[in-house]
């Protein structure tokens, strides 16, 4: 290969090339990346939903010395606080030796991920099987939902005032839920449709019991008896299940992928994967010189509408309290703020590679993924990080060599994609989307590197340092 070929050394001085993470760091990095998707493997398994994921960075941050943040309190270097918005969206923030006079260093991840939730009347029989109607959350691929272990995840509102959380047919049960998918001897007529309309949303119908409820007289005997089960095991009544939010996602363990395990497959990746490198990265910041705040938050997948969302008030009036505390203005602060918008990418896929433009698509084992702008049909709603801000970045990566490439998703004109880059930068902060790359991203299964989500973590502990 002649064009590989160095030539009085000018291809390493002046080429840039994407190598392996592997051939760029020592072997110790390896090991590291290997225990680090422990951590993660055990973080995906409990919080597969918004709240799972709140509750877990909520109990490990107040175990760290994390205190419920007060707005009329003072703070020094080194305090560390928190506040939860409704139990779906949290942010952490470590005091820095300058406070936030300078700008505070932001990093926002999301905890929600593509799932089907019950509909607010779920629970119905059909010739004699009990079934749960829902509505997708996020953009899915309907056809990956059928035949496949499902469980419940939710919370319920109960008449006494209580608060309930309910996981059914995950892992440690003996049980699990599922969708039925016609068999390919009668899908003559699906197989020849479209495959948006070969399961359509109705279709979505979660299966959840088969035997009539004993003795019972009159119709809808099998859903009496599951009415039966729930209320013998959680105290429910029919009625309860229109005050809920349940939420069906795939049975489905984290799992190493490959016979190198350098792989991880599992369920909520997106946007997992780096919001538990930002969570780590929050937990092992010593004492940073500016005012770090890590933001966890909800309904990314939905458009980050609502009052847990990127476009809810309730980052800024906490960057405002926060400063207030200090006695600056926070909007005076958003301005002179760098953030991190840490999503991920769609790494390039070999066996759909003609929707991908090779030369600037992000690669499993390439290290974090640099997107200095997303949207598409002309970068249309996109925010676009400035050169400058891009070189600020450039430093701190040259300075901890962090291993990065840049990434886009996929084809101009393929389709597009976007963060919350967009609503941060409409708080007047710079920033940028830093993520890793994803195969089969929205599926049940999705698969990133080990080596990727290392790379992310220290990429995220240099920017708040
Ligand atoms: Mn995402
Ligand atoms: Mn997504």
């Amino acid at each position: 290969m002649p064009g590989l070929r160095e030539i009085n050394g000018l291809r390493t001085k002046l080429c840039h090339e994407r190598k392996h993470i592997k051939l760029m760091a020592g072997k110790s990095e390896s090991k590291l990346a290997y225990e680090f998707a422990e951590g993660y493997k055990d973080f995906l398994n409990k919080a597969k939903t918004e709240r799972e994921a709140v509750a877990f960075i909520l109990d490990r941050a107040v175990q760290a010395g994390f205190k419920n943040f007060d707005c009329s309190g003072t703070y020094k270097a080194g305090e560390k606080v928190f506040c939860v918005n409704r139990n779906k969206n949290i942010v952490l923030a470590i005091i820095g030796k300058n406070g936030v006079k300078n700008g505070a260093r932001i990093v926002v991840s999301h905890i929600d991920s593509p799932r089907l939730d019950l509909k607010p009347h779920p629970l119905y029989e059909s010739n004699e099987l009990a079934m749960l109607k829902t509505n997708y959350y996020g953009g899915i691929k309907k056809y990956q939902w059928v035949a496949l272990p499902l469980a419940l995840h939710g919370t319920v509102a109960l008449q006494n005032g209580e608060v309930l959380d309910i996981t059914a047919g995950e892992f440690d049960d003996d049980f699990c839920f599922c969708i039925t998918d016609l068999l390919p001897h009668l899908a003559r007529e699906q197989m020849e449709k479209i495959m948006l309309k070969a399961i359509v949303g109705e279709d979505l119908n979660v299966l959840v019991g088969s035997v009539p409820l004993e003795k019972g007289k009159g119709s809808d005997l099998v859903k009496l008896g599951i009415l039966n089960i729930l209320n013998q095991k959680y105290g429910l009544v029919e009625e309860d299940l229109s005050f809920a939010e349940f939420e069906i996602v795939p049975s489905i363990k984290a799992r190493d992928v490959g016979f190198d395990k350098s792989l991880i497959g599992g369920y909520g990746h997106d946007d997992r994967c780096c919001a538990y490198p930002a969570f780590m990265a929050a937990m092992s910041a010593p004492m940073p010189d500016e005012t770090c705040v890590i933001m966890f938050v909800d309904k990314e997948e939905t458009g980050s509408d609502g009052n847990t969302g990127m476009k809810s008030s309730f980052l800024k009036h906490f960057i405002a309290d926060l400063s207030a505390c200090e006695g600056v203005k926070g909007r005076h602060v958003f301005q002179k703020s760098k953030c991190i918008s840490a999503d991920v990418d769609s790494a390039f896929d070999p066996t759909f590679s003609c929707q991908y433009e090779p030369l600037n698509s992000a690669y499993i084992n390439k290290g974090v993924v640099l997107t200095k702008y997303t949207g598409g049909g002309g970068k249309y709603s996109a925010s676009d990080a400035s050169v400058e801000f891009l070189g600020e970045i450039r430093k701190i990566f040259e300075k901890e060599k962090i291993i990065w490439q840049t990434g886009g998703m996929g084809k101009v004109d393929a389709g597009s994609g976007g963060t919350v880059a967009k609503y941060l930068a409409n708080l007047d902060m710079d920033v940028i989307d830093l993520g890793i790359p994803v195969l089969s991203m929205h599926a049940p299964f999705e698969v990133i590197s080990k080596l990727d989500i290392h790379e992310m973590f220290k990429a995220l502990k240099a920017f708040i340092k």
